[in-house]
């Protein structure tokens, strides 16, 4: 069974109950994750944790080498990640310390960020239609189920840039939208994510309302920061059941998400990026085979 990656985001710095714990130091072809990735046993199954912030929430979202902590968690053979985030809601329904088992995206970054593997001699596009891995969100879905919490299946999250939060007009026309969610880290790790093929979910806690909401302003930031921990609580509580529960096998389409999406002639592709991306594209630049490169 391939390893299982968890990344933490706000409040959620350490996972308790990893047994056997090894702390990881990479440096990668695009510079230095977060943190040390912790290796362990978590429920007999084989876990890699990391802070999406680096312990003591050190960096931004906008700041996050979201590519080196994906390619990291790929070196360390993580087929599955399930990331938890703490995010805020543009539905009434939607309320806080529910959980969001998100299915879309809507990118609202500014593109500072980088969210591809591929560029400077190499092009790759990946099917993005359904970002999230189908299998790996019913599985967190149905735990928070079974655990007798709030759960809704399904949900757009608009990944903001940030760090500011949304004025109330950006907040309103999201809501026009249809827009279920908004936050500022996870599109990104998903991208990543199908390009490495590594399944990607999102456990999606609801701290509060975001600023459209009329009473918002109004809700202490103490009360936010409760519904924070009592959200990171049971996250921990679903990780620990999901992983429990997980088959050894995948049975979705990820781990095959590269199979016809780079195009660039394999002959022509620098040999640094050949080397940098091994880990990734190697299974499909080093064959030899007979038929046409490309598509
Ligand atoms: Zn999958």
């Amino acid at each position: 069974m391939g390893k299982i990656g968890i990344i933490g985001g706000s409040g959620l710095n350490h996972m308790e109950g990893i047994k056997g714990v090894k702390k990881i130091s990479l440096t990668t072809p695009f510079g230095k994750p977060s943190d040390e990735f912790i290796s362990g046993k978590l429920e007999g199954k084989e876990v890699v944790f990391l802070p999406r912030h680096g312990v003591g929430h050190r960096i931004s979202p906008s700041e996050i080498n979201y590519r080196a902590n994906i390619y990291g968690m790929k070196k360390l053979g993580i087929e599955r990640i399930i990331s938890v985030t703490a995010c805020g809601s543009l539905k009434e329904e939607i309320k806080p310390l529910d959980f969001v088992i998100l299915d879309q995206f809507v990118d609202r970054t500014n593109c500072a960020r980088e969210m591809t593997f591929f560029h400077k001699g190499i092009v790759a596009h990946v099917v993005f239609a359904h970002p999230i891995c189908k299998g790996l969100s019913e599985s967190l879905y149905n735990a928070g189920l079974a655990l007798g919490l709030k759960m809704h299946k399904g949900g757009t999250y608009i990944n903001m840039e940030g760090p500011a939060f949304s004025t109330l007009a950006e907040s309103k026309l999201y809501r026009s939208w249809d827009m279920d969610i908004i936050g500022m880290t996870n599109m990104s790790e998903a991208k990543l994510a199908r390009e490495a093929e590594i399944c990607y979910a999102t456990l999606a806690c609801v701290t509060d309302y975001d600023c459209w909401w009329p009473q918002h302003g109004t809700v202490s930031i103490g009360l936010v920061i409760e519904n924070l921990n009592k959200n990171i609580e049971n996250a921990k509580k679903i990780i620990s059941k999901v992983i429990k529960n997980l088959p050894a096998e995948r049975e979705c389409d990820c781990k095959d998400a590269l199979k016809y999406a780079i195009i660039t002639d394999k002959k022509l592709i620098p040999a640094k990026i050949k080397k940098d991306l091994g880990i990734i594209i190697g299974k499909y630049i080093n064959q030899n085979s007979n038929h046409k490169d490309g598509l």
